[in-house]
C-alpha cells in the first residue's frame, strides 16, 4: 500500500457499542495493524440531544476488553487532536460558509411548523416522502429563494437557521466501495442535508467529512448503514476540493439474526438469549442491566475471533485465530457484500476451543475467583484436577462450577431418569462388594478403581452399562461427566464409599 494507512473508528456516544460496531471497529484495528497504520478512536458527539451517559467509557471499557488499544484518540492523544469532536466545534463553521460562499450551500430560515407544512404538502400530492431537496427547495425560506438584502437582514437579527448542503439537481454522484465495487447514486435521490446546526454545532456529515479530512483518514471502514450517506460526503469532499486525498470506502455488510430474516437487534437478541453487547450495559434511565459477552464468560480472544469471522473468512479453512493471526490474514477484499448470520451455537464453539488450549492453571485461577465467591474451601492441587477432567466438556469456565458441584459438595439430588431406568434393588450386593473391595485397596487410584469394579462385574455376569451409569449417580448425582472411575480416585477412598453409602441409603427410600 502506498499511502500512509490511517483508519479511524469513529463511534456516536449514543448508547452501548452492539456487536455489529464492535466489529467496525476490529477491522479497522485489523487493516491499521495489517498495514503498519494507525488506528484512530475519535468520538464524534455533536448531536448533543442524543447524548448518553456513560457511553464513552463503554466504549473504551469495551475496546479495552476485547483488546483493541488505539494508536491515537481520545484514549491515546495524538498530533491530529482534540478526538472528541465536541471540543473541535469552532473548528467547522467556516467549512460550512466555505461551502455558502461557493454556492454548494445555503442558509436555510424555515421554521420547523413550515418544514411540517411543505412535508404534508408534499404527502397530499402523492409524494411519499417527502424531502427538502433541489426541488421543494425553491419555494422555501432560504438564501436561494430570498433576496441579499432580506438574507442580510435575517442574518443580522440572529434569526435561528441551519447550513444545507444544495446537491446538484440532475447529477450521478459515483462511489467507490472496496467491497462491493462503484455504487451509483442519482442526485435526485438525494436531499439537501443540513450540514450546520442552529445551535452552532455542525451535523454528523460535515464533522465526519472535516475530520476525515484533516485527521488524514485514508479510509474509511464502516457500517453498511452509512453508504446511503457516502454520496452527500463524495460531493462534500469534491465541493471542499479534497476529492484528491478523499479516503477509500468500505462498507461493512450487516449482522443478520440467526434466521438470516432482518438485522441482529438489541431485541433479537433478548428473545433468543443472545448476549448483543461486549461487555455488560446499564441503562442509565431504566437501570436495567444487559449482559454482554464478556460477563456471559466468554473470553475476548474468541469474541474477537466472532466477529473476525461476521463477515469476513480467510479463504482457508482455519476457523481459530488468535489476534496477531487474525492482523496476518485479513484483508478487505476478503469481506463478503452480503449479510452474515450470526450463529449463537458457532460463537459458544469458538469459546470451547479457547477454552481446550488454556493451562489447567489458568483456568484453575478463574475458577477459584467462582469457588471463593460460594465460598467453597479447596485445595489447590484438587481444583487442577477438576479442571483438567472437565475441561473437554464445557464452553464456559462457570460450567466448572455449574456442572461440577459435586467435586466440592456430595450430591442431594439424583437424575430421576437414570434412576428409574438404571437402579434395581438386586445392584446392592454388587455395589457392597465393590465398596468393601474400595475399603481394601491400598492405591485408591484409576486403574486399582477400575480393575476391581470390572472383576466384581464380571464375577456377577453384568455389564458395564447396567451397573456404571448408577455409579456416576452415587458419585454425582448426574447423568454425564467424566469417567466415573477418575472422579472416584479425584473424590478419594473415604468420600467415594461414604457417598456410595448414602446413595444406597436414598435410592431405597426414593424408590420406596
Ligand atoms: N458516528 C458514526 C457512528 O456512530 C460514524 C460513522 C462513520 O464511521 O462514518 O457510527
Amino acid at each position: 500500500m502506498d499511502k500512509k494507512v490511517r483508519v479511524r473508528f469513529a463511534p456516536s456516544p449514543t448508547g452501548p457499542l452492539h456487536i455489529g460496531g464492535v466489529r467496525t471497529a476490529l477491522y479497522n484495528y485489523l487493516f491499521a495493524k495489517k498495514n503498519n497504520g494507525t488506528f484512530i478512536l475519535r468520538i464524534e458527539d455533536t448531536d448533543q440531544t442524543r447524548y448518553v451517559e456513560g457511553a464513552e467509557q463503554y466504549i473504551l471499557d469495551a475496546l479495552a476488553w476485547a483488546g483493541m488499544k488505539s494508536d491515537e484518540g481520545i484514549d491515546s492523544g495524538g498530533d491530529y487532536g482534540p478526538y472528541r469532536q465536541s471540543e473541535r466545534k469552532d473548528l467547522y463553521k467556516k467549512y460550512a460558509e466555505e461551502l455558502v460562499e461557493k454556492g454548494h450551500a445555503y442558509y436555510a430560515f424555515d421554521t420547523p411548523e413550515e418544514l411540517e407544512d411543505m412535508r404534508k404538502r408534499l404527502r397530499d400530492s402523492g409524494v411519499p416522502s417527502p424531502q427538502y431537496n433541489g426541488t421543494s427547495r425553491e419555494y422555501m425560506k432560504n438564501s436561494l429563494t430570498l433576496s441579499a438584502d432580506e438574507i442580510d437582514k435575517l442574518l443580522k437579527e440572529g434569526v435561528r437557521h441551519v447550513i444545507r448542503i444544495k446537491v446538484p439537481r440532475k447529477e450521478e454522484v459515483r462511489v467507490k466501495d472496496i467491497i462491493r465495487g462503484w455504487v451509483v447514486f442519482h442526485s435526485s435521490q438525494l436531499d439537501d442535508k443540513v450540514i450546520f446546526k442552529g445551535d452552532g454545532m455542525p451535523t454528523y456529515h460535515l464533522a465526519n467529512v472535516v475530520d476525515d479530512y484533516l485527521m488524514k483518514i485514508s479510509h474509511v471502514i464502516r457500517g453498511e448503514e452509512w453508504l446511503p450517506s457516502t454520496p452527500i460526503h463524495v460531493l462534500l469532499y469534491k465541493y471542499l476540493g479534497w476529492e484528491d486525498v478523499m479516503p477509500e470506502f468500505a462498507h461493512l455488510p450487516l449482522i443478520l439474526r440467526p434466521d438470516g430474516k432482518g438485522k441482529l437487534s438489541k431485541r433479537d437478541g433478548d428473545l433468543l438469549g443472545i448476549p448483543v453487547y461486549p461487555i455488560n450495559w446499564t441503562d442509565p434511565e431504566t437501570n436495567e442491566t444487559n449482559i454482554g459477552y464478556k460477563e456471559t464468560g466468554f473470553f475476548p480472544e474468541a469474541f474477537v475471533n466472532i466477529l473476525a469471522f461476521l463477515g469476513w473468512n480467510p479463504g482457508t479453512e482455519q476457523e481459530v485465530f488468535k489476534m496477531s493471526e487474525l492482523i496476518e490474514a485479513f484483508t478487505i477484499e476478503r469481506i463478503g457484500k452480503s449479510g452474515a448470520k450470526f450463529d449463537y451455537d458457532k460463537a459458544k464453539w469458538f469459546n470451547q476451543q479457547y477454552l481446550k488450549t488454556r493451562d489447567d492453571a489458568d483456568l484453575a485461577e478463574d475458577f477459584k475467583k467462582i469457588l471463593d465467591e460460594k465460598g467453597v474451601e479447596y485445595e489447590q492441587s484438587f481444583v487442577l484436577e477438576v479442571c483438567r477432567l472437565m475441561k473437554d466438556r464445557i464452553t464456559f469456565v462457570s460450567e466448572l462450577w455449574e456442572l461440577g458441584t459435586y467435586f466440592f459438595k456430595a450430591p442431594t439430588k439424583y437424575d430421576e431418569a437414570v434412576l428409574n431406568k438404571k437402579w434395581k434393588e438386586e445392584l446392592n450386593p454388587i455395589f457392597e462388594e465393590v465398596i468393601s473391595g474400595f475399603k481394601a485397596l491400598d492405591k485408591f487410584d484409576h486403574d486399582p478403581i477400575e480393575n476391581l469394579f470390572k472383576d466384581i462385574l464380571e464375577k456377577a455376569e453384568l455389564g458395564l452399562g447396567a451397573v456404571l451409569p448408577v455409579m456416576r449417580l452415587m458419585l454425582s448425582g448426574m447423568k454425564f461427566g467424566p469417567g466415573v472411575f477418575e472422579i472416584a480416585a479425584l473424590l478419594g477412598k473415604d468420600e467415594t464409599i461414604s457417598r456410595m453409602e448414602t446413595a444406597l441409603q436414598s435410592f431405597k427410600m426414593i424408590k420406596a
